[in-house]
């Protein structure tokens, strides 16, 4: 099973490297699945001609339009296989019934029938699998949110029982941070599930966070490589003893996120459901909460929620809760980044949380929230000083060395 990302088939260079490496793989006598994402940028172009048209297009056909992506790729793919005298068929996310919710967009795999990729193996050939889409059971084309290939390939795994899922990429493996921020970050040659959950869902984007779930929760390994050259890559396994010496195993930061407050509003029971409760309606994720006693049964609720959602957010708040608070009293911030430090080791290290303050403090970063769980530290800080701060915490917990 190997999954290749945009840049892995951004050209028809990069289509033939890919078709050459599942056939060596097949000269190997493995039976080869290949799940393929659509060129690098493709996937981009296809949703601004969508946004030419309307500005809030309708889910359903969006899928129609980002899911031909893939469509492209994997026919390019069986070709190029073709073209190296190989055996290869291209298979749709219908076409395999890759099954998901209906949520368009963000879908979620329900089930995969694991008979025409068995049929194709059987006869020799190279399965070609457009990633990133699935049908829902209406027959709807669904895709599963962005980077979703990487889901797909993981789930596909997991169908198919393989032994391993390997993930191509630009990048050598997973990094103590973004390699492209941090020059000097280390790849690290194996990482637990858990803490790779915990660095998908803060920031890096070098594997789906749900692809990370189903390989947890079906127990398939992750290899995460580079399409470019032969190294050994990142292994995301369960954790292990060794693991916990690290106090800090990564450092990532979201970008995009914005903060409502509202100020002074009356401390009475259920407040925080009332104010929740319109926006978990409307669909959107709240993140880090702050809750902080002011005075004479008066307090400040605060929250952060992606910059995209707060227009939408605020307006509701105003709508709804006209009763808790005047419009006055929320306030909303946004161009706010989230960093974090991410390690099992935090479970049995103490002072991690001051070292983090501290090295920000030398940077003269006001950090404006703070949220932590067993394995990781969050700060909210303002963007433009997202990457120093990655800078800076990768050099103070000494990542760089190992
Ligand atoms: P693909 O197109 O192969 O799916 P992505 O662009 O989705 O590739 O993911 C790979 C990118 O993830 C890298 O180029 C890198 O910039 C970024 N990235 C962010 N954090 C990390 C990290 N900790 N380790 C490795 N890569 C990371
Ligand atoms: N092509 C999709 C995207 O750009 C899915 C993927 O690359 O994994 O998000
Ligand atoms: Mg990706």
């Amino acid at each position: 099973m190997q999954k290749y990302g945009g840049t892995s088939v951004g050209n028809i260079e990069r289509i033939r490297a890919v078709a050459r490496r599942c056939l060596a793989t097949q000269r190997q006598g493995h039976d080869v699945v290949v799940i393929v994402s659509a060129m690098s940028g493709e996937t981009n172009r296809l949703l601004a001609l969508a946004k030419q048209l309307s500005e809030l297009p309708s889910e359903r056909e969006l899928d129609v339009i980002v899911s031909t992506g893939e469509q492209v790729s994997v026919g390019l793919v069986a070709l190029a296989i073709h073209a190296e005298g190989g055996e290869a068929v291209s298979l749709l996310g219908h076409q395999v019934r890759i099954l998901t919710d209906s949520a368009f967009s963000r879908a979620r795999i329900k089930e995969i029938d694991a008979r025409a990729i068995g049929s194709a193996l059987k006869d020799g050939k190279i399965a070609v699998i457009a990633g990133f889409q699935g049908v829902d059971e209406s027959g709807n084309i669904t895709t599963l949110g962005r980077g979703g290939s990487d889901t797909s390939g993981v789930a596909i795994a997991a169908a198919l029982k393989a032994d391993v899922c390997e993930i191509y990429t630009d990048v050598d493996g997973v990094y103590t941070a973004d390699p492209n921020v941090v020059p000097n970050a280390r790849k690290v040659s194996r990482i637990s599930y858990e803490e790779m959950l915990e660095l998908a869902s803060l920031g890096a984007k070098v594997l789906q966070i749900r692809s990370v779930e189903f390989g947890m929760k079906f127990g398939v390994p992750i290899h995460v490589r580079s399409s470019f050259n032969d190294n050994e890559g990142t292994w995301v396994v369960p954790e292990e003893k060794a693991m916990e010496s690290v106090m800090v195993s990564g450092v990532t930061a979201t970008r995009d996120e914005s903060k409502i407050t509202l100020h002074g509003i009356s401390d009475q029971a259920g407040i925080q459901a009332m104010v929740f409760r319109p926006l978990a309606a409307a669909g959107i994720v709240v993140d880090v909460i702050v809750q902080a006693y002011v005075q004479n049964g008066r307090t400040n609720l605060t929250f952060t929620l992606p910059a995209a959602d707060l227009a939408r957010a605020r307006d509701l708040l105003i709508k709804q809760c006209g009763h808790l608070c005047t419009p006055d009293q929320i306030k909303a911030e946004t161009n706010l980044s989230k960093v974090s430090v991410v390690g099992v080791g935090m479970r049995s290290h103490a002072g991690v949380a001051l070292k983090m303050f501290e090295i920000l403090a030398r940077e003269n970063i006001g950090v404006q929230l703070i949220s932590t769980s067993e394995i990781k530290i969050s700060c909210v800080i303002d963007e433009k000083y997202a990457e120093l701060a990655v800078r800076a915490l990768h050099d103070g917990f000494d990542l760089d060395k190992g």
